[in-house]
Formats: C-alpha cells, structure tokens, sequence
C-alpha cells in the first residue's frame, strides 16, 4: 500500500497553495482535480497582488507547474469518497473506484454558483452578468448597474453597489420582499425596486443591454449583479460528518482544522470570505500544521523506537 503523507482534493488556488507547501516541506502530496475551479467563467481575476486581471486559467497554469517543481503528484480525476480506517489512515476512492491512502487530508473543493433560472444568464454569466462587486465591480464602474434578487435578499449588495456606481436598480423578478425599513433606505439611497417578472435578460455577444419584463417592458443596464446562493461543490466534508453553518460552509478552526483528526479544510467551502488571496492562505495554513503534525509523529515514533540510554 502507497501511503501519502496528505492527499489533498481540489486544485484550485487553496488546494494548489497547500501542495505548494507541503511539497517544498519535503511531504509526499497527492493532489486530485477536476478543473470546475469557481472562477472559471470569468474574464480576469481581480485582488491578488502582482497578478492583476489574469485569466483565471493561466492562474491555474502558473500554479500547477510550481506543484510539479515540489514533486506533488496530480491526478484529474474525480473523488468520490473518502474515509478513515481503523489504522486512523484516510481512504480516498476515486470514480473508477481506485483507493488512495494518507495521514491526513485536505479539502478544498469549493462552492458552486447555480445561476437563476432566466434566459441570458448562463450566456452572459462572468462576461456582464456578475455576483461580487469586489471581483467584477471595477469594470463597470459609473455605470448603470442592476441587482438581481429573487430567491434571496439583495438589499446588501444594492447598497454596496452604490459604491461603485450612482445607478443602481434592484430587481425582485415577481417577490415582494423588502421590509418597510429596506425599502426607505433603498430609496434614501436613490435605488429603484423594480418587482416586475422577468422574462429574459437580452443583449449581444454575453454583454447585457436589457432586463426585458413579462409585461413587454424593459429596463436598460450595462452589468447585473445577482444573489442566489451556492453549494458545496460535492459532498465530502459532509460524509466526514464536519460541522456546517447556516450558509452550508464547513466549520473549521482557525488553522483550517475539523472535529476529525487530520482532517482539514480550506478555501471557499469553509466558512471565510470569497476571494482567492484567501483561499490561498487558507491552504498555506492548512499546509503549515499538516507538516508540523506529522513532523511531530514521526519524532514521537522515533522516540518510541529509541533504545534506551
Ligand atoms: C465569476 C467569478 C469571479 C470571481 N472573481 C474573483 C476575483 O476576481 N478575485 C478573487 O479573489 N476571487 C474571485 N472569485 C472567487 C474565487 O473564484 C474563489 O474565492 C476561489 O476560486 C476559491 O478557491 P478554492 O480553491 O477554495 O476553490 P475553487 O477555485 O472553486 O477550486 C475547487 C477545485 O476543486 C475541484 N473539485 C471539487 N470537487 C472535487 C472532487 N470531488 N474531486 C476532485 N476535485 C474536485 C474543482 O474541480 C475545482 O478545481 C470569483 C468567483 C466567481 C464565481
């Protein structure tokens, strides 16, 4: 049996920073990866210093060929299930049912963003269609900008968007939903709460000209943020039995640490903010306490061999 010091599941910027340490401590990483890494729709990534507006993918690119420079081992395949046997050693199964074994194990697998369920979303999504003014907000700056809000609340994110632009309109698609004290400071801030249902939202080449109305109306923008939740990208954090907040991320502590020894997790899927900086650093200190963890067993270990003196 191949055992690795840590296997760590998604190769997005947490997974990648991890490897990256872990590898230049000398650990024996193995890395697995399916590419669904959550900025992938976008057109350049924003608020990470000395790569400003890099294409996401050529981040990831640059990335993994410092993995490979530290002997961490990368597989594309999905993991679909993983556990910890009775010799407190990690079995991870691959989808064509491979087993991998480690000491301990990471992950970071992300969230997903489901996109609402109206025509031009999917086409427009990362191009004029966008959900974090830190991400996407630079570009579109004094323009006029729309928030999307159906199923959840958008009233946040209308007013922060006043930061970025004098013009913000906040659509509800049909719900009527804001508080008396909401709607009086969406008002004291100039936004228009627009509840009409939308039909589709038009324009040319996945840039946004309209939110056209079910009733034959319509409503000019240049860029539509949007609210509607996400998920975990899959379910691995859960079959650990990790703890989980209201939002569904997972609970760690602040070294990245869940309830079940060894077990780690970084980046998107726990509890932080949305960024790739932080994503990183979650993995680096991950990374840094894995090593120091299994340092410290194997010097225990050698002192349970030592004869003594
Ligand atoms: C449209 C958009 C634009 C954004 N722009 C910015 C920006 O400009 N600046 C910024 O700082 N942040 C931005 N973000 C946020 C940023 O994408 C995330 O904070 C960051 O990607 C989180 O990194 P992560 O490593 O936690 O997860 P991800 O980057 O999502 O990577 C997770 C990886 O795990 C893999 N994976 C999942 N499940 C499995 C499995 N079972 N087996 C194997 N592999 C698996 C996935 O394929 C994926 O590659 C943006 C997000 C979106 C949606």
């Amino acid at each position: 049996m191949e055992l690795f010091d840590c296997i760590i599941v998604g190769g997005g910027p947490a997974g990648l920073n991890a490897a990256v340490v872990l590898g230049s401590s000398q650990r024996k990483v193995l890395l697995f990866d399916t590419g669904q890494y959550r900025n992938r729709y976008s057109h350049g990534m924003h608020n990470y210093l000395t790569r400003d507006c890099i294409d996401p993918a050529e981040f990831i690119e640059i990335s993994q060929k410092e993995i490979f420079k530290y002997g961490v081992q990368l597989l594309h395949k999905k993991v679909v299930n993983a556990r910890k046997n009775e010799e407190e050693v990690f079995v991870v199964k691959d989808e064509e049912g491979t087993l991998y074994y480690s000491k301990k194990m990471l992950i970071a697998t992300g969230l997903t963003d489901p996109l609402p369920q109206v025509e031009g979303f999917e086409e427009m999504y990362g191009k004029s269609v966008f959900h974090c003014p830190y991400c996407d907000g630079w570009e579109v700056r004094n323009k006029r900008l729309g928030v999307y809000a159906k199923n959840k609340n958008g009233f946040d994110l209308a007013i922060s968007l006043k930061g970025w632009s004098a013009h913000v309109a906040i659509f509800t698609d049909g719900v009527k939903k804001f508080k008396p004290h909401e709607k009086e400071e969406l008002a004291a801030n100039d936004i228009a709460v627009i509840t009409l249902p939308v039909l589709k939202l038009a324009g040319d080449d996945g840039m946004i000209e309209k939110i056209i109305f079910r009733d034959g109306t319509d409503y000019l923008l240049d860029a539509l943020f949007f609210v509607n939740g996400f998920a975990q990208q899959c379910d691995l954090a859960e079959t650990f039995d990790c703890e989980m907040s209201k939002q569904g991320k997972v609970l760690t502590n602040q070294y990245q640490q869940t309830k079940t020894r060894g077990l780690y997790v970084a980046g998107d899927a726990d509890k932080d903010m949305h960024f790739v900086v932080v994503a990183a650093a979650e993995g680096a200190k991950a990374a840094v306490i894995i090593n120091k963890e299994i340092q410290k067993e194997i010097s225990k270990q050698r002192l349970a061999n030592a004869k003594p003196v």
